[in-house]
């Protein structure tokens, strides 16, 4: 005879999943593990498992049977057809009220698309993003669950006491939405890790082909801006990146062949931008950066007959200018969480979310890659006001830029004369400049779109009405 024993089961016992099992049971949970591969269940429970309090089962049938009500029910498989197979599956074994989670890296309209076919079931769905990799799934991940409110209350004490906790204890986990918002909202957490990145790669060329510094000195350099504004995960992990030597007692790094890869999940966001009107062009140039550098090939053929400056003629205030290159970094860091932010709260307004801004840039405060000081102070700012329009409002990131700009301004200027690329820098700078200015060029825009295309426009002493005008005509 089976007993109702278990808080909660997990599906698919991969990295993740193993991991995220083993957090739960540290947490007092007990746990039903559950594999495609049943094999798999068997090691668990023999290895990494072994003395814990979790249980294992043989078949679905046996795992749903395992479960105390309203059941609970993790997915960590791979995204796709496997998080489809297996909730077809379960959908026959479950009672109204029970509850699927999906924990892995799914895209946010499949997630929308689950909840409401399983809405007409009377399941509840929640679809949750999690960040952290391996290392955050076992000791405090980074959580942001989206999908059928209702689900909220059987699942917070399990999702808070698992993820990874800041300042006094805040857990980096709450509701985020519904839908598909989880996973939304994880998707522009990717993206703005990867402008993170590149922001740090923009730095590290200046600072090796403008001011000739040697790993030490760089090493240097990012411990002393980890003490700083930028005191983050990727500033830390960089320093020591560039602190390491190969087995030969030489830097590792310049070996390293300068082709990016990518998983696809920076794309996503920058084509969600695109989709929804919305500027996000950091996150954007991030991701064409690296396939600037995946196309090594090609570039080291024109790298033979295209010329150009590419740095090392500096003869300014050395100082001074690794210190340009920091602030052009905060800066354009500020612009980055901005611009993801608008796209946000532009998704919000497209799919009639409430999303709550403070609790998110918590949920990225500790436990994920993008985890940092700085993401305590956008919290901070949407305590101030919930309904900060846009982050470059608050006052304390407008004075953080405005402190920044000169720095800022420089550090890109002469980074355009020395030919280096910094596709991030100058789009933050050129976002920035943009946005404060009340008059852009787009009035002659329209004015050729109605000549050519009799698109109509407006008159600003007129706004709403719009008309054309013969423009080759006489009067
Ligand atoms: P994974 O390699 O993405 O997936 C392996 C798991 O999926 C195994 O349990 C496998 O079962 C199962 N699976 C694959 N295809 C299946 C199918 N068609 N039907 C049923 N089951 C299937 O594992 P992972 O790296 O641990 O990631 C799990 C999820 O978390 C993914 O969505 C991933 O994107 C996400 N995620 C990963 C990380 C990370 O750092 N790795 C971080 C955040 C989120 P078998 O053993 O039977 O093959």
């Amino acid at each position: 005879e089976t007993m109702a024993q278990a808080d909660i089961a997990l599906i698919g016992l991969a990295v993740m999943g193993q991991n995220l099992i083993l957090n739960m049971n540290d947490h007092g949970f007990v746990v039903c593990a559950y594999n495609r591969t049943v094999s798999k269940v068997h090691d668990f429970l023999k290895n990494e498992a072994k003395g814990t309090k979790v249980i294992g089962a043989e078949s679905l049938e046996d795992m749903v049977s395992k479960l105390k009500t309203p059941r609970r029910i993790v997915l960590l498989v791979k995204a796709g057809q496997a998080v489809d197979d297996f909730i077809d599956k379960l959908v026959p074994l479950l009672e109204s009220g029970d509850i699927i989670i999906d924990g892995g890296n799914s895209e946010y309209r499949d997630t929308t698309r689950r909840c409401r076919s399983l809405k007409e079931k009377n399941l509840l769905f929640v679809g949750s993003g999690v960040s952290g990799g391996e290392e955050g799934a076992r000791y405090g991940p980074s959580l942001m669950p989206g999908g059928h409110i209702e689900a909220w209350p059987h699942i917070k004490d399990i999702f808070q006491s698992i993820a990874a906790k800041v300042g006094t204890g805040e857990p980096c986990c709450d509701w985020v939405g519904d839908e598909g918002a989880g996973h939304f909202v994880k998707m522009v957490h990717n993206g703005i890790e990867y402008g993170d990145m590149q922001l740090i790669c923009e730095a590290y060329h200046l600072m090796k082909d403008v001011l000739g510094m040697d790993h030490d000195e760089m090493a240097q350099a990012f411990d002393d801006w980890n003490k700083t504004e930028l005191d983050s995960f990727l500033i830390e992990i960089t320093a020591n990146i560039f602190k390491y030597k190969d087995a030969d007692g030489t830097h590792l790094l310049p070996k390293i062949r300068d082709s990016a890869g990518q998983k696809g999940t920076g794309k996503w966001t920058a084509i969600s931008a695109l989709e929804y009107g919305t500027p996000v062009t950091l996150i954007g140039e991030a991701v064409f950066a690296r396939c600037l550098s995946s196309l090594k090939e090609e570039r080291v053929e024109a790298s033979k007959s295209l010329s150009g400056p590419s740095g090392s003629t500096f003869s300014g205030d050395k100082k001074q200018f690794l210190e340009d290159i920091r602030k052009a970094l905060y800066a354009s860091k500020i612009i980055s969480y901005a611009q993801g932010f608008m796209l946000l709260r532009q998704a919000a307004k497209e799919f009639g979310w409430s999303l709550n801004y403070g609790a998110i840039a918590l949920m990225w405060r500790g436990g994920c890659i993008i985890r940092s000081v700085f993401l305590g102070e956008i919290n901070k700012a949407f305590d101030r006001d919930p309904e900060l329009q846009n982050l470059l409002l608050d006052s304390f990131f407008s004075n953080a830029v405005q402190e920044c700009q000169e720095s800022w301004r420089r550090a890109v200027s002469t980074g355009v004369q020395q030919g280096i690329p910094m596709p991030c820098f100058t789009t933050a700078l050129s976002f920035y400049d943009g946005y404060r200015h009340d008059m852009l060029p787009a009035n002659l825009l329209q004015a050729q779109r109605d000549y050519f295309g009799a698109h109509t426009y407006e008159l600003l002493s007129n706004p709403g009405t719009f008309i054309h005008t013969n423009w080759t005509g006489h009067g």
